[in-house]
């Protein structure tokens, strides 16, 4: 089955199980009941993805560093983070220098995670024009990418503290790894492990069979 960016579909049908897919089976899965005249316990809704193919404004992007989330992402996997401004403009730093990718479909962003910056307790009013600033920066020059001590967390890092004029406190990598990306990618693991389970068998099942 290939992996489709609509969300996934969960319902219930004989028993307390949830019934992840992406499209309703003729018959039910636990029970093997035609679905087509019977009920279901639960009807079928939308298990928002996390994933996207598009950037939100103003947000922080995530994804592996290599291969991807759906195929071969695992916790502790190494990540690649970029920022998108006001126009959901991607920017980003790699050891290619700064890369800034106006619409979708963007080059090497798929199915990546877009986190607002609205939940942080900053206020980042200067963004736009701060990350277009770093377009020009000697700092931010291919030749200066260096994989530990000037990687994209150290970009992006940079960026949002220059573009919060208003707080004294400087946001760390850690706060940024704790309070942000942590999080996001925590319940994105969760949903992966579904996702490629039902990828393989066209359906998951959630709960006690036996009950
Ligand atoms: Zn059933």
């Amino acid at each position: 089955m290939q992996y489709n960016s609509e969300s996934l579909l969960c319902f219930q049908h004989c028993k307390k199980v949830n019934v992840f897919c992406y499209i309703i089976p003729n018959n039910c899965p636990v029970c093997k009941n035609d679905l087509s005249n019977t009920d279901l316990t639960i009807p079928p809704f939308r298990i928002p993805n996390p994933l996207t193919s598009e950037a939100n404004k103003l947000s922080l992007l995530i994804k592996p560093t290599f291969g991807n989330f759906i195929r071969d992402f695992k916790r502790g996997d190494l990540l690649h983070i970029a920022l998108s401004n006001s126009e959901r403009k991607i920017f980003e730093f790699n050891e290619n220098g700064i890369s800034s990718y106006n619409f979708s479909p963007y080059p090497n962003w798929t199915n990546f995670l877009s986190v607002s910056l609205a939940s942080l307790p900053y206020k980042f009013v200067d963004l736009d024009e701060v990350l277009e600033n770093t377009i020009t920066m000697n700092i931010w020059e291919g030749e200066r990418y260096n994989e530990v001590n000037n990687n994209c967390f150290d970009y992006v890092i940079s960026v949002l503290n220059a573009a919060d004029k208003n707080s004294n406190q400087k946001l760390t990598k850690l706060q940024l790894t704790q309070e942000f990306i942590s999080p996001a990618i925590n319940k994105t693991i969760r949903l992966l492990s579904i996702v490629r389970n039902v990828l393989e068998d066209g359906f998951f099942l959630q709960g006690n069979i036996t009950e």
